[in-house]
């Protein structure tokens, strides 16, 4: 059961993850991207921070929807339109509920899939964070409760998923076969949004 409660400790776990993952996720962009994504991230997870010790909200879906504004705004580079559709997706999908079962919290992660697939035209297998959120969403869907370890197990294999890949999308796409045998930075933070939410929920 998600409440605003809830939304507000995943979204905080999440600031925690990536604050604490800074320097991997940025030694992970400078192997295969820019090496910004570090930075992006602890950027926007810094603002969305400030913002929910600045305000409060009366559903997860409001919360999240402010959330997903401060992503939009706040980061530069592929990440953060990514993360800010997919929250805003979310959000929409929750509405107005004060409280979201696992099964609507499903209902709302796969819109926030659908989101980053036609925000970044991501298909599997193209080394994005696609594919992380396709396979963990898949794998629940449909369920009526969400096995948490289980879903954290499926987001970590997913990210090891990424290093045998060629990149297809965004800057590793640049590489080309060079892209193979890394993770992918996205892949990784990812995961962290997903660990976020298993570790405010379960
Ligand atoms: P930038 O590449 O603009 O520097 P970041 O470094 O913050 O932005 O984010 C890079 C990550 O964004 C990649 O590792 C990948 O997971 C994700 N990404 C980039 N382009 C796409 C895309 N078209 N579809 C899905 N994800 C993408
Ligand atoms: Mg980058
Ligand atoms: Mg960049």
């Amino acid at each position: 059961m998600i409440t605003t409660g809830t939304a507000k400790s995943w979204m905080e776990n999440f600031k925690e993850l990536i604050l604490e993952n800074k320097d991997e996720l940025t030694t992970l962009d400078q192997a295969i991207g820019d090496g910004d994504h570090g930075i992006n991230m602890a950027r926007g997870v810094q603002e969305m921070d400030k913002m929910l010790q600045e305000k409060t909200f009366e559903t997860p879906g409001a919360l999240l929807k402010a959330a997903a504004m401060v992503f939009i705004s706040k980061i530069g580079g592929a990440s953060g339109p990514l993360y800010g559709s997919a929250l805003m997706k979310i959000a929409a999908e929750a509405g107005d509920k004060a409280e979201l079962t696992d099964q609507d919290l499903l209902a709302c992660l796969d819109a926030g899939k659908k989101a980053v697939q036609q925000r970044g035209r991501a298909e599997t297998g193209e080394k994005t964070m696609y594919d992380v959120w396709d396979p963990v969403v898949s794998t629940f869907r449909g369920e009526e409760t969400i096995d948490w370890e289980a879903l954290k197990t499926t987001a970590q294999q997913a990210v090891k998923s990424t290093v045998d890949m060629h990149a297809k999308k965004g800057r590793a796409a640049y590489l080309g076969a060079r892209s193979v045998g890394h993770t992918d930075p996205g892949a990784f933070s990812s995961r962290l949004f997903f660990e976020a939410l298993a570790d405010a929920a379960q």
